[in-house]
């Protein structure tokens, strides 16, 4: 929430002293009421602002992007200890955040906004947005293993949920593993293939719902439409 008169500022309509006298003068509408009191509080989300019976625009444009976001980068909009964040790889003038987390050491899809009601969609566990994730495991988990895996293991915070884990390929005595779940925990697939013996080497989302890298390369990201993003949650 912000004081109107501050809202009209920013979103540049007049400086914040000609946006009082407007005010003052009723010229200015909030959800179709003259308001005059000084202060008033606006959601710039979802109020209609009108001055001189004409709508303004005030919320921030709605923005989102598919990240490929490479190792080494934290998925945050700030770290006090210096290191490099997402946000130095998007160049946008809107402040997105990253829906979700991806660890430091952990590459692949992310998606970044500044649409609240889309992010709940995306990380409240009741919508069940399927996340896939190719693993490289050490060594060379057993048919028992994977079953283990897909019917869910204790962790410190609790089971896991029914995940889908199939075995893509080997790698030189290690195993790649695609695992699908629809949790988001801290560190999920890295502790889950820990707690059955089998570390994470090496780790990659390459899917969120059905949004895929396709051809992006890391450190790239691209526009999105809303209504495709709503398709994929
Ligand atoms: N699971 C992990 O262990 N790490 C991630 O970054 C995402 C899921």
């Amino acid at each position: 929430m912000e004081r109107l008169q501050k809202l009209m500022a920013h979103a540049g309509i007049a400086s914040r002293r000609e946006s009082e006298k407007m005010i003052e003068d009723g010229r200015v509408k909030v959800n179709g009421k003259v308001i005059r009191e000084m202060g008033f509080k606006t959601d710039p989300d979802k109020d209609v602002i009108e001055v001189d019976n004409q709508i303004v625009s005030v919320g921030e444009e709605k923005v989102y992007l598919l990240l490929y976001k490479p190792k080494g980068y934290l998925s945050t909009t700030d770290d006090p200890r210096g290191r490099r964040t997402v946000m130095d790889l998007v160049d946008v003038p809107q402040r997105i955040y990253p829906v979700g987390r991806l660890d430091y050491d952990t590459e692949g899809l992310l998606i970044l906004t500044n649409d609240g009601e889309l992010t709940y969609k995306f990380t409240h566990p009741s919508h069940e947005v399927n996340k896939v994730y190719h693993a490289l495991v050490k060594g060379d988990p057993t048919q028992q293993t994977l079953a283990t895996l897909r019917r869910g293991v204790l962790l410190e915070d609790g089971p896991t949920a029914h995940a889908q884990v199939k075995q893509l390929k080997k790698i030189q005595g290690n195993t790649l593993l695609e695992i699908i779940i629809h949790e988001g925990r801290n560190r999920q697939v890295r502790r889950m293939c820990k707690a059955v013996g089998h570390p994470v080497l090496d780790l990659k989302r390459v899917a969120i719902g059905d949004l895929t890298l396709s051809n992006l390369v890391p450190g790239q990201y691209l526009h999105i439409s809303k209504d495709r993003l709503e398709r994929a949650a």
